[in-house]
């Protein structure tokens, strides 16, 4: 438990938010691309003189309006899924600013992303890699590919989010990548040059890094003594922000990005960057109106019109979001349970919550949601996905449509239609 935050914000990139409520309603993710083109120009300006390429996480936040700013900035796309592939290729993200992670990559994604000709598959596994092989080879062209490397780290963050550590899922170890360029050979279709690393999301400190990259670095030094080029290495994501004023502390870009260099030092190939959350959590936020305060026998209940189908992360994560009105009014403190309308009881943005005391109607702002909030969302309870907008220096654009009940049940219809397979 602890207080609010004490500033207020009534505006966010210029932008009126009670008028923006007004006009397009609520709930409302409002995202300003201000904040997520001066988080791209940190890392670009850390990285000057560095060969790069810097690849949005589109799962962080793959609403083609963002993705297409992500493209006016030069900024590549990470994807996960032939669906993610679509949407990057549709905001004008050239197909050679396009790298391909996770573990469950299918034979027709695979197949559909050699087609286009994405830059590089991080592969995750044997299985995969022999795919690859096999799929380049009927397409006749050459898959470039990097090994994902589980280092065994801790990344110090979440269990849910932590992708490093040898039991998770993700990566294969070095030993096993050892292997497979021992056996490069072998490939004809696939030229393996790369390694890729991404340990996990919202890592606040510096050592986790550090430890993942010593170990990579260590193994390209030995790869390149051996005879295997490494054209390039993809240092993943996991950047954190701050979801909690005074609590959480952020490493800065210019120091992750000297941590990189130093420990990669005399790489002369291109690095790669998978930010996801850091270019876009905290140029997020929900605005959410109350809907009824409610006092249970032993709680104070502030029932609000989002929900964990609108943003997950409390409930997924038990994460905890900044909560603040959108007034500067001063007002008594009280202690909330801060809730939406599911019928879960999973569905609480924060427990025993200080907040200025609020009445039905008022505008509230769930900050630090512009990551993993409406990509995660769903229509659980039948609730339409929220509208989003994009705010930039005073105006604003509307980048996804308030859900109509038609388009929530499209493509869904009665058995009418039975036939045998
Ligand atoms: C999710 C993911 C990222 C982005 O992670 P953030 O913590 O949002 O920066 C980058 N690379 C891979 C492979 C991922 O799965």
């Amino acid at each position: 438990m602890t207080d609010a935050p004490a500033s207020a914000h009534v505006t966010w990139d210029g932008v009126d938010l009670h008028a923006l409520a007004e006009r397009l309603g609520a709930p409302l993710y409002v995202y300003s691309a201000s904040h997520i083109r001066n988080r791209i120009a940190s890392l670009q300006t850390a990285l000057r003189g560095t060969d790069h390429l810097i690849c949005f996480a589109v799962k962080a936040n793959s609403n083609r309006g963002v993705l297409a700013l992500m493209h006016e900035q030069r900024v590549g796309a990470d994807i996960v899924s032939a669906g993610e592939l679509w949407r990057a290729l549709h905001a004008g993200v050239p197909p050679e600013r396009i790298v391909f992670s996770g573990v469950g990559k299918s034979e027709a994604e695979i197949a559909e992303a050699l087609r286009v000709g994405i830059l590089r598959f991080n592969v995750e596994s044997h299985d995969e890699l022999l795919l690859l092989q096999r799929v380049a080879l009927a397409q006749g062209v050459v898959a470039r590919a990097a090994v994902r490397i589980n280092p065994d780290v801790d990344a110090l963050t979440h269990a849910k989010i932590s992708t490093g550590k040898a039991e998770n899922k993700f990566g294969v170890s070095i030993d096993e990548a050892r292997r497979w360029f021992a056996a490069r050979g072998e490939l004809s279709h696939v030229q393996l040059d790369g390694l890729h690393v991404h340990i996990g999301s919202q890592i606040l400190s510096l050592e986790p890094f550090r430890q993942a990259l010593q170990r990579v670095a260590a193994f390209w030094r030995e790869l390149v003594a051996q005879g295997h080029p490494i054209a390039s290495i993809d240092v993943g994501g996991g950047l954190g922000v701050c979801y909690r004023e005074g609590h959480d502390h952020p490493i800065d870009a210019a120091a992750y990005v000297a941590l990189v260099r130093e420990a990669l030092a005399g790489f002369e190939g291109r690095l790669l960057f998978e930010p996801g959350r850091y270019l876009v959590g905290e140029a997020g936020v929900l605005l959410t109106r109350v809907i009824r305060l409610k006092q249970g026998e032993e709680r104070s209940f502030l029932v609000l019109d989002a929900a964990m189908n609108d943003l997950a992360r409390p409930s997924l994560y038990d994460a905890w979001h900044d909560i603040v009105p959108v007034s500067g009014e001063a007002r008594p403190m009280i202690t909330y349970d801060i809730v939406g309308p599911v019928c879960e009881t999973g569905d609480t943005f924060a427990t025993a919550r200080a907040l200025p005391a609020c009445a039905p109607g008022d505008l509230l702002m769930i900050l630090t949601v512009g990551a993993y909030g409406a990509s995660m969302a769903s229509t659980y309870n039948s609730r339409p996905l929220a509208a989003e907008v994009m705010v930039d220096a005073g105006r604003y654009a509307v980048v996804r449509q308030r859900q109509s009940f038609e388009d929530m049940v499209a493509g869904e219809q009665p058995a009418n239609h039975w036939e045998t397979a």
